[in-house]
């Protein structure tokens, strides 16, 4: 078995399955973690089958955290040794100003985005302490670099995974574990979907009139900042569509 194991959170959809293929191709091992186990199973007879390499599903909801250490701690042996972490998973729920918003939708980015990729992260990264090596790459996102409007809880947290990626790096630089962070743009993939909660419609007019970025450029992205020599770190890459120069303004035809 390769030597390259990576752990990615949210694989059964959008930029984490589009990582999923990108490391697959490259040869690595894959733990692919998500909640929605048909989505997953799916994804692992496709990658088995297309790329031969071996894979194991972990399904569980970043936001409990006993679950979280219970679906880590049963990571077979051959997988035990994770080389690289994708801290994937995470979600925007609902759009608005603060006088109105909804503080379930608030609790839910909260607990995904911040406790959740925490809680992951505090169960992998002693190994990669002890075995003095492995990478940790971090989707935070322009929302974590600049304020749009109505996006306020969704920025905070995102904010906040800026925060942690950099305070990741400072810890492990020196073991060394290496931390970078990826902030994309617009990407079309479920996100606005689960934004709206399921109004496809909705959200597929954030997509309209300029090309947007696609899952697969977020996943090339990532295999870049992974594949750079042991002494090279991208601690960030911002990644935009060319049409979206920054987060609030979009050049539509
Ligand atoms: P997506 O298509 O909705 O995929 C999100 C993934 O996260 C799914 O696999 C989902 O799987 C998983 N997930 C959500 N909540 C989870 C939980 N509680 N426990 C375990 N898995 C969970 O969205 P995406 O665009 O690929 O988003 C991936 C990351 O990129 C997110 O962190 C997002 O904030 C960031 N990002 C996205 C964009 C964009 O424009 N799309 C831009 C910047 C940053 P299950 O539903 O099966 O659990």
């Amino acid at each position: 078995m390769t030597n390259k194991i990576a752990f990615i959170t949210g694989a059964s959809a959008g930029i984490g399955e589009a990582t999923a293929h990108k490391l697959a191709q490259h040869g690595y091992n894959l733990i692919l973690n998500g909640r929605r186990e048909g989505r997953l199973k799916a994804l692992q007879t496709l990658l088995e089958t297309t790329y031969n390499i071996e894979t194991f599903i972990s399904v569980f909801d970043i936001r409990d955290r006993k679950a979280v250490e219970n679906g880590i701690n049963q990571f077979p042996e051959a997988f035990k040794n994770i080389t690289l972490l994708v801290n994937n998973a995470g979600l925007a729920s609902g759009q608005g100003t603060l006088d109105k918003g909804n503080i379930d939708d608030w609790e839910v980015m909260i607990d995904t985005n911040i406790k959740g990729l925490l809680y992951v992260s505090r169960h992998i990264i002693p190994g990669m302490i002890e075995r003095k090596a492995g990478h940790i790459v971090n989707l935070c996102s322009i929302a974590g670099k600049e304020v749009y409007a109505n996006g306020n809880v969704y920025c905070a947290t995102k904010f906040a995974v800026d925060a942690l990626n950099k305070a990741m790096r400072i810890e492990l630089a020196q073991y060394p574990v290496k931390v970078s962070g990826i902030y994309p743009g617009a990407v079309e993939t479920e996100f606005s979907i689960v934004r709206f909660h399921g109004d496809e419609e909705r959200a597929k007019k954030i997509y309209e009139g300029f090309d947007n970025l696609l899952a697969e450029d977020i996943a090339d992205a990532i295999y870049y900042v992974v594949s750079r020599p042991l002494h090279v770190n991208i601690n960030e890459m911002i990644v935009m569509p060319t049409a979206q120069p920054a987060p609030g303004i979009i050049h539509r035809t």
